[in-house]
C-alpha cells in the first residue's frame, strides 16, 4: 500500500453536494468477490497476520513501496530477525542492506530499530493495542497505526490510503481532500462492524477496477450504487474527453 498524499484532491473538481448515505453492507457484499477469488495484493499482510510486530513493521516498510518488494523485503527481514528483541540489536549495516530495496531504505533501517527498541523498553516488547501509544513510535502515522490495529489485532479500525481515499470520494460517500479527513469522515458513516473488512476490499477494487486514472464503470458491481457510476451511466456508452485523452497517449 502507499500512502495518499497530504492535501491532494482524489480527482477532478469536487462536487458540492451532500454525501451520500451508502448501503455499506451491500457495498462489502458485492465487493466480496475478491476474497472467493483468492485476491489479496497485499501479501506482506497476509504473510505476517496475527504477528501484531511483524504487520507493524512490514506497513512500515511498504510506506512508498511497492506491495511486491515490500513482501520479499519482509520475508528476508523476519527470517534473520523475527521478534522486537532480534531486531533491536541488528547490526545497522546489515539491516541496511536487507532493506535496501524499498523506498527510503536507511531512514526506514534506523526508525525500525528505534522502534523494535521502544517496543522493549516502553512495552516489554509487545506491540500495543491502542491508537495514541501506537502513534507516539518512529515511522507510525494513521494508516500504520489503523493497519496494526484490523490485521494485527482483528480490532476494528479503518485505514486509509490513497486506494481507499479515491474510492470513497467517487463513491460520494465523503467530500474529502485528505486520507486523514477520509478516515474520518468514514468513521461516521460505516457502521462499526464493516470497518474490518473495509480497507482490503476497496484497496483491490482501487487495484483492479477502480482505477487511479481510470476508473472501469463499464464492469464495476457498484456501478448503481456509487455517485461516479451513476453519472457514467447516464452518459452512456460514449466515453467522457479526459478518458479519450488518456487512451491516446
Ligand atoms: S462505478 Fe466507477 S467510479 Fe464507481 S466504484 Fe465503480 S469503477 Fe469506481
Amino acid at each position: 500500500m502507499t500512502p495518499g498524499r497530504r492535501g491532494k484532491r482524489p480527482e477532478g473538481r469536487r462536487s458540492t453536494a451532500p454525501a451520500r448515505r451508502l448501503p455499506w453492507d451491500q457495498v462489502l457484499d458485492r465487493l466480496s468477490v475478491y476474497y472467493q477469488m483468492g485476491l489479496w495484493r497485499v501479501p506482506y499482510l497476509k504473510a505476517h497476520a496475527e504477528d501484531p510486530f511483524q504487520v507493524l513493521v512490514a506497513t512500515v516498510l511498504s510506506q512508498r513501496t511497492r506491495d511486491e518488494t515490500t513482501d520479499r523485503v519482509a520475508a528476508k527481514l523476519f527470517e534473520a530477525y523475527p521478534t522486537p528483541e532480534a531486531l533491536a540489536r541488528a547490526p545497522p549495516a546489515r539491516l541496511r542492506r536487507i532493506l535496501r530495496p524499498v523506498g527510503f531504505y536507511a531512514t526506514k533501517a534506523r526508525g525500525i530499530r528505534e522502534l523494535s527498541r521502544l517496543l522493549m523498553s516502553r512495552h516489554g516488547g509487545a506491540v500495543p493495542r491502542d491508537m495514541e501509544a501506537l502513534l507516539a513510535l518512529p515511522m507510525v502515522g494513521r494508516k500504520t497505526a489503523n493497519c496494526t490495529l484490523v490485521f494485527g489485532f482483528g480490532i476494528p479500525a479503518i485505514p486509509v490510503d490513497t486506494h481507499v481515499h479515491r474510492l470513497a470520494n467517487r463513491l460520494g460517500a465523503v467530500r474529502t481532500r485528505t486520507p486523514e479527513e477520509t478516515e474520518e469522515a468514514l468513521r461516521k458513516v460505516v457502521p462499526e462492524g464493516l470497518w474490518v473488512p473495509l480497507n482490503p476490499l476497496l484497496v483491490q477494487h482501487g487495484q483492479n477496477v477502480c482505477l487511479p486514472r481510470l476508473p472501469h464503470c463499464e464492469r464495476c458491481p457498484l456501478v448503481d450504487l456509487c455517485e461516479t457510476g451513476e453519472a457514467f451511466l447516464e452518459r452512456g456508452p460514449a466515453l467522457p474527453p479526459r478518458t479519450v485523452k488518456l487512451l491516446a497517449r
